[in-house]
């Protein structure tokens, strides 16, 4: 017998996408010196879910592999792997295919299972019920299951359909797998596509119908009509100003609240340091048209160090989110929030480079201010402003639903949820957690906290962060604040049962 306590303690880890994933490398670990039975819920992708599952080589990690490694010890665990499986030299500045990482996921995970003892249950899980202190009953078709603490890693929510047209033959709801998804458009005499959307993901479907089918012209359709700014020579350097120590600091002098005036202030100077200046980068790079991808390309140094002051925000953006009052969250969002985005998203030079490629002969077209879309029996009409669109085919690129309230109609796990008030909606996206445990806020039974929440479901309270290492280093604390409570070195004091 390990560890101190007579009874085995259950754990339920609902979803394995690379959320879960993080959680079930943390309690293996656990289990070298408890018993512990870890029970993992997933029906499809398992250590993938969705973006980094088998599909087209087409379709790149937006991040260089040496930000990706799984290994909390070895930040380089990826290029590592890389080199030692595929031969793959020197990857480290590289946009490796997102299929190649699912690879890397799927023997991260057979390591894992060799190392532990997990049960898995290739079911999704459609309902949860709170039994007790630290005890919760876990549904899923025919069976339940007891268990101590869950880890809900659920990860994207259902797809928008901002236009309505779900369910219509010819519109693509969601688009991955694009390989088997946007089949109907190989082989056929198709024209015109539209894609819905001008993300990472319409940039996947460009890549993918441009290689499989060179005479379809593609239309891009969205609200403000640019792409993303283009990944600039990444430098990641010290911050002087955007850090931890600073922001607790001014916390401790002046209140909890840091006024947005000044987190603007400590960028500048942050760039200045840095030899950039932030307001000139702000104003004339990262425009995403092709002019502004041009532009973009003269300036890679400049915007790599911009991008890279960006990126090494990840882990203290829910501190400053946290420090905001709402009415400065909401002066960033409608202010900066759609070219912050832009800054912190870029897309791989490769990509950018094949834009102004495709540009040039009008393989594809970008539209701006999107009004309208009927469905005409079989095609589409898309009114923009000065004109209408006549297209084939459409592809949603629009991406996953923030707000659970309009998500749960697509999923009846969730809607329970928030039906029983286990969960709280939080009103910049997902649900209420207490941040950095995780744990799940409910209305009706106060902190939960061996009920933790991961990935989208937190987006609101780190301001939307889910790139794959932020949600790997989240899971440590996660699983370290959990465990007290499973071990009952600390009580929960749940309200209502
Ligand atoms: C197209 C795309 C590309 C991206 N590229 C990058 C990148 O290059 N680099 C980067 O850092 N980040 C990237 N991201 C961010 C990405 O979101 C995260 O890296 C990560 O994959 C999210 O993982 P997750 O486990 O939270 O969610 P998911 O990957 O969505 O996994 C959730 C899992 O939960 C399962 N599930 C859902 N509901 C239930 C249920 N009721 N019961 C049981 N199981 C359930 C699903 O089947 C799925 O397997 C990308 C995102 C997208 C959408």
């Amino acid at each position: 017998m390990k560890g101190g306590n007579d009874v085995e303690k259950k754990v339920a880890i609902i979803g394995l996408g690379v959320s879960g994933l993080s959680v079930l490398r943390e309690y293996i670990c656990a289990q070298e010196h408890e018993d512990l039975e870890i029970i993992v819920f997933d029906e499809e992708n398992l250590g993938t879910g969705l973006p980094y599952q088998k599909d087209d080589k087409s379709l790149l990690l937006n991040q260089t592999s040496a930000t990706m490694s799984m290994d909390p010890i070895n930040p380089l665990g990826f290029v590592d792997w890389l080199d030692e499986t595929l031969e793959i030299q020197d990857a480290s500045g590289h946009h490796i295919p997102r299929t190649i990482y699912g690879q890397y996921l799927r023997d991260y995970l057979n390591k894992l299972i060799q190392k532990g003892n997990i049960t898995f249950v290739p079911k999704k899980v459609s309902d949860l019920t709170i039994i007790g202190e630290n005890e919760y009953k876990v549904s899923c078709k025919n069976d339940s299951y007891k268990v101590n603490a869950i880890h809900l890693c659920t990860g994207h929510f259902p797809y928008k359909d901002p236009y309505g047209l779900k369910g219509k033959t010819e519109y693509i709801h969601q688009p991955y797998p694009v390989e088997s998804r946007l089949f109907p458009l190989l082989g056929k005499d198709v024209n015109r596509l539209a894609i819905v959307g001008t993300g990472l993901t319409a940039l996947d479907i460009m890549l993918y119908v441009s290689k499989t089918n060179k005479d379809i012209q593609i239309h891009f359709i969205s609200l403000d009509g640019a792409f993303t700014s283009v990944r600039g020579n990444i430098v990641f350097s010290k911050l002087h100003y955007l850090n931890k120590e600073n922001i607790s600091n001014y916390i401790d002098s002046y209140g909890d609240f840091i006024p947005l005036n000044q987190y603007i202030e400590w960028l500048m100077l942050e760039g200045e340091s840095n030899g950039i200046d932030v307001r000139e980068i702000w104003q004339n790079l990262g425009g995403g048209t092709p002019k502004g991808i041009e532009m973009d390309f003269r300036f890679l140094n400049e915007l790599g160090i911009f991008q890279g002051i960006i990126h090494q925000l990840d882990d203290i953006l829910p501190l400053i989110w946290d420090s905001l009052t709402n009415d400065d969250r909401n002066t960033f969002l409608r202010m900066y929030g759609g070219k912050w985005h832009k800054f912190r998203s870029p897309m791989p030079q490769k990509t950018a480079k094949k834009i102004l490629e495709l540009c040039a002969d009008e393989s594809i077209i970008l539209h701006k201010n999107i009004q309208s879309i009927n469905y005409i029996g079989n095609s589409f009409e898309i009114n923009l402003p000065t004109e209408q669109l006549h297209v084939e085919y459409i592809v949603n690129a629009t991406g996953p639903e923030t707000d659970v309230e309009k998500a749960k109609l697509q999923d009846p796990f969730l809607f329970s949820l928030l039906n029983k008030r286990i969960v709280e909606k939080q009103m910049y996206g997902g649900i209420e957690v207490e941040w950095p445990s995780q744990s799940v806020y409910s209305s009706k039974y106060g902190v939960l906290n061996t009920l933790k929440a991961h990935g989208q479901l937190v987006g609101g309270i780190q301001y939307g962060n889910n790139s794959m290492g932020m949600l790997s280093r989240s899971a440590v604390m996660a699983v370290e604040h959990a465990f007290k409570f499973i071990k009952e070195e600390e009580t929960n004091g749940i309200k209502n049962i």
